[in-house]
């Protein structure tokens, strides 16, 4: 059985992770960072979610065993009217002790005026598997509009302001299992599936 070690830390990541590899029928079994040997302190310094999911994973690579996979994860939002900010800075776009409130003001204020035809975006996600002779990025996509003012109250991050275009809600208005269907990271994941299927593990 293949070993794929997560380079990341939330339980709630690698759960999600092994229930979607094990429905798929593979036989991959997900372990998290510690089990490599520990998550290595990573600087984010690329300028791409590819670049940034890479870093990661080639970083818990380096404590863990040579013959095993490593996947890590790399996602953001990107706003055309902001030349695609925030992209991989997302998470810390108002500050580097930024909360998701702040976040969301910025953008708020930085697109104050601009119209509902020029307010477009999309969530992006890429995942990273690196090992021996292997070295493969996955990218998911989920277009919408950035709202001018938030709506719901679920999700996290840029949520209540995200309008995918395939649903009349924000993502901050629908379930977990609703926002899977559509989600960025979902749509990562389904083609990292279909690759690990044509490898026959
Ligand atoms: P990371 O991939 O965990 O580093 O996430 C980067 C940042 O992107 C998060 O802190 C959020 O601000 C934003 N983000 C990524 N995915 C989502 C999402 O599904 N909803 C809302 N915000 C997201």
């Amino acid at each position: 059985m293949k070993t794929i070690y997560l380079a990341s830390g939330n339980a709630h990541k690698l759960n999600e992770l092994q229930t979607a590899l094990n429905l798929a029928g593979l036989s991959v079994r997900v372990c998290g960072p510690n089990e490599a040997g520990g998550m290595p302190e990573v600087e984010e310094t690329g300028s791409t979610f590819e670049a940034n999911s890479l870093l990661k994973a080639y970083g818990l690579r380096e404590v863990g065993p040579l013959d095993a996979w490593y996947l890590a994860d790399d996602s953001g939002i990107e706003i055309d009217a902001l030349g695609g900010r925030p992209g991989v800075i997302s998470a810390r776009y108002a500050g580097l002790e930024c909360d998701d409130e702040a976040n969301n003001d910025k953008v708020l204020a930085e697109l104050e005026g601009v119209p509902v035809s020029e307010r477009g975006g999309r969530f992006r996600c890429v995942l990273a598997l690196v090992g021996e002779g292997v070295e493969e990025t996955f990218s998911g996509n989920c277009e919408g509009i950035l709202l001018e003012e938030r709506k719901g109250t679920g999700g996290f991050g840029y949520d209540p302001l995200f309008h995918p275009v395939e649903s009349v809600f924000t993502f901050a208005q629908i379930s977990l299992d609703e926002k899977a269907k559509i989600s960025h990271r979902a749509r990562a994941l389904t083609k990292l599936i279909s690759w690990l299927k044509q490898q026959d593990v």
